[in-house]
C-alpha cells in the first residue's frame, strides 16, 4: 500500500479495497456496510467538512428516529457513525477515473488513489435560474443556500425563487429571521409537499405562482430587487428585495465521469439496475447522483446500503 504524509496534515493510505466519492448521506452509508463486509473503505469528500445537502438542510422533518432536526445536527451524526467505519479524507475532489489490470485509478485534486471497486455517491448542486444579474450579484444578495446565509438577512427583505420542497423549506428557515420572505416559483401549481404548504399559509408568506423570474436587479455593489413576468397575464412586475436564495432544481455532480464508460442520462445522472450497478463492472452508484433517485435523505441512506451490498454479493460471493 502506498502511504502518503502532507506536511503536517493527517497521514492517508491512497490503496483501499472500495473508494467510495463523496461524503453525504449516501456515500457515509455505504461506508459503513462496506466494512461490515469485511473491506478496507475510505470516502474522498471535495469540501473540507462532509455532509453533503443534509447539513445544509434547515430542518429535516420525518427521517426515521427524528420527528424534527436540523440537517447540520443530522450529518454530524451521520458523520460521526462513519468514521467508526471508514476512512474519510477530505479537500479529495475527484477528477477522473481510469480502468487498470486490477481496479480503478481515480485521478484527484491531489494525489492519485487505486481501489477495487468504487461507490459514486457525489449528490447534486443546484441549478441556475440564468437571468441577468445572477452571476453579477452573487455573493452580493445572490445566494443558493439559505442555512449558510440566511443570517446575513436578518430584518431585511428575501424572496426565494423556486417552490419545490427545498424552496419551500428555505422559505419557512429564512422567515424566522428576515422581516420579509416571499416565494416566486414559476409553476401554476405548489409543487411542495402539502405539509409545507400548510405552514407556508399558516405564516402568512406571500406564495406567488406563474411567476417567471427575469432579472436581478441592483445598484451595482449589492441587489435590490428582481423582476417577474406573471406568465397568465403577461404583466411584468418588479419587486425590491435584498436578498435572493434561488432553488429552481439540480444538477449531478458527474463531469469527472466523462471518459470512465459509466453511463448517464442527458442530463448526466448515473443510470444503474435495480441494485444499483452502473454500465462499468465494479462501479455502483447510490443517492442523489442516480437517475430516477427520490433525492430525500432516507432513499440516499437505503441506497447507498443496497449498493454496498451489491458490490460485496457481486464480487466476494461468485
Ligand atoms: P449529497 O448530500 O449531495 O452529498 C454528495 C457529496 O459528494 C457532497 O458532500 C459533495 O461535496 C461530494 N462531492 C461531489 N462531487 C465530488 C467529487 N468530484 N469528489 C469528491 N466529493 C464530491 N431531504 C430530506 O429527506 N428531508 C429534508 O428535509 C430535505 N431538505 C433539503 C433542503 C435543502 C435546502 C436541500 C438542498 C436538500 C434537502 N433534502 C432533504 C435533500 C437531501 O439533502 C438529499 O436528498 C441528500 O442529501 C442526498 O444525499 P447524497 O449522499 O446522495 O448527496
Amino acid at each position: 500500500m502506498n502511504f502518503n504524509i502532507r506536511g503536517n496534515e493527517r497521514n492517508y493510505e491512497t490503496d483501499y479495497d472500495v473508494i467510495i466519492i463523496g461524503a453525504g448521506a449516501a456515500g457515509y452509508s455505504a461506508a459503513i456496510y462496506a466494512k461490515r463486509s469485511g473491506l478496507n473503505v475510505a470516502i474522498l469528500e471535495r469540501e473540507a467538512v462532509g455532509g453533503g445537502n443534509t447539513a445544509v438542510s434547515p430542518l429535516v422533518e420525518n427521517y426515521l428516529g427524528f420527528k424534527a432536526i436540523e440537517g447540520a445536527d443530522l450529518a454530524r451524526e451521520f458523520e460521526k457513525h462513519a468514521r467508526e467505519y471508514a476512512k474519510i479524507i477530505t479537500e479529495i475532489e475527484a477528477r477522473s477515473i481510469e480502468k487498470t489490470s486490477d481496479g480503478f485509478k481515480i485521478k484527484t485534486n491531489r494525489e492519485d488513489f487505486t481501489s477495487r471497486y468504487i461507490i459514486i455517491t457525489t449528490g447534486t448542486t443546484h441549478r441556475k435560474i440564468g437571468v441577468p444579474g445572477e452571476n453579477e450579484y452573487y455573493g452580493k444578495g445572490v445566494s443558493y443556500c439559505s442555512t449558510c446565509d440566511g443570517y446575513l438577512f436578518k430584518d431585511k427583505r428575501v424572496a426565494v425563487i423556486g417552490g419545490g420542497n427545498s424552496g419551500a423549506i428555505s422559505a419557512i428557515y429564512l422567515n424566522g429571521i428576515a422581516s420579509d420572505t416571499r416565494i416566486i416559483s414559476h409553476s401554476d401549481r405548489y409543487k411542495c409537499e402539502d405539509a409545507y404548504v400548510e405552514t407556508i399559509k399558516e405564516k402568512n408568506i406571500p406564495f406567488i405562482l406563474n411567476a417567471e423570474t427575469t432579472e436581478i436587479i441592483g445598484d451595482g455593489k449589492k441587489v435590490t430587487g428582481l423582476k417577474y413576468t406573471d406568465k397568465k397575464t403577461g404583466k411584468e412586475n418588479e419587486i425590491e428585495v435584498d436578498g435572493i436564495f434561488v432553488y429552481v432544481g439540480i444538477v449531478p455532480q458527474t463531469e469527472f465521469l466523462k471518459g470512465s464508460g459509466v453511463k448517464m442520462d442527458d442530463r448526466g445522472f448515473i443510470i444503474v439496475d435495480d441494485k444499483m450497478r452502473t454500465s462499468v463492472p465494479g462501479i455502483y452508484a447510490a443517492g442523489d447522483v442516480v437517475k430516477g433517485s427520490e433525492e430525500q435523505i432516507a432513499t440516499a441512506v437505503g441506497d447507498g446500503c443496497r449498493a454496498a451490498i451489491t458490490m460485496y454479493t457481486d464480487n466476494m460471493h461468485k
